[in-house]
Order: C-alpha cells, then sequence, then structure tokens
C-alpha cells in the first residue's frame, strides 16, 4: 500500500467511504469527491521490536523528571487507540493536579491500555 501511486490510494480511499460496508462506508459519495490530497507518514503505527523489549528501562528514566508525563500514542510508544490516548491525558492531568510533591507515581497513566484485552473491529 506505501507503494501505491497517489491517484490508486485516492480511488482506493474513495472507494472505501462509499462502500456498502456499514462500518466503512456510506460516508460519502465518489461523484462529491472535489479534491484529495495523499500525505504518508512514517511510523504511523509503534513497532514493538529491537530495543522494545527494554522498554521498562525507559520507562524508569522517564518517570524520574518530575515535570514529564508520557501520554499518547507515541509519549508511551504503545498501539493506543485514540480512547487510550485521551484516558492517559486524562490521567496525567489528575496526577498533575493531586501531585504535592516530586516522585508521583505514574503506573495510571502507563496502566492505560494494559489490563483489559484490546480486539480491533474486523
Ligand atoms: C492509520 C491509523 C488509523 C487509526 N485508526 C484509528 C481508529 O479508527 N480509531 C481510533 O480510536 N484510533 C485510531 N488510530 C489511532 C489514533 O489515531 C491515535 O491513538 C491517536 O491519534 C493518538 O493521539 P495522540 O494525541 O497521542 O497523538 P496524535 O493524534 O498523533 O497527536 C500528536 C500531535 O502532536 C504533534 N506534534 C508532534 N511533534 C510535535 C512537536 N515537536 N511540536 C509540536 N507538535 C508536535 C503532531 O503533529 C500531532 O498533531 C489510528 C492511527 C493510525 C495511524
Amino acid at each position: 500500500m506505501w507503494n501505491m501511486g497517489d491517484d490508486d490510494l485516492v480511488r482506493y480511499a474513495v472507494g472505501e467511504l462509499g462502500g456498502r460496508d456499514p462500518l466503512h462506508g456510506g460516508i460519502v459519495d465518489a461523484e462529491d469527491v472535489l479534491a484529495s490530497t495523499v500525505i504518508r507518514v512514517k511510523k504511523a503505527y509503534p513497532a514493538y521490536f529491537g530495543a522494545y523489549a527494554e522498554f521498562d528501562k525507559v520507562r524508569r528514566l522517564l518517570d524520574g523528571f518530575p515535570n514529564l508525563y508520557c501520554v499518547g500514542r507515541n509519549g508511551q510508544h504503545r498501539y493506543n487507540n485514540m480512547d487510550h490516548s485521551m484516558l492517559t491525558a486524562i490521567e496525567a492531568v489528575r496526577l498533575v493536579r493531586e501531585a504535592k510533591a516530586d516522585g508521583v507515581d505514574r503506573s495510571a497513566v502507563w496502566n492505560v491500555n494494559t489490563e483489559a484485552e484490546y480486539h480491533e473491529g474486523a
């Protein structure tokens, strides 16, 4: 898909938006699309390989900064969806508001999207 031409990608996206599949389609009729732009975003998905097995070390280091809270998809290098990402921010704000001293336990922020099993719809 990364190597598809821009025109093909636009046709693909418009086809999905207009399709009959209730999960993805029925949003836009192809003839209503007036303009389009293709933006290729590198590293859009967090990959769990290489040094990822040692992520705990990174987390311990980052948690040592008193004014740093790692939230969201790239902030945690985790396959968070939008809900998870917002929850990490909500937890971080809660901790900041409750914080009375340095050394705040940031587990509540890191624990978002680790406990429940998460499946994407087919
Ligand atoms: C292809 C794809 C499909 C997805 N589909 C779904 C879906 O169907 N449902 C769902 O719930 N989630 C989906 N997600 C996941 C969802 O997009 C993310 O979980 C969510 O956007 C992460 O939110 P965020 O605030 O952590 O990061 P982002 O939304 O990535 O926001 C980070 C922002 O910070 C900005 N930024 C980065 N560096 C700097 C800097 N140095 N200075 C200033 N600004 C900076 C970026 O430009 C960006 O606007 C999808 C993700 C991808 C890549």
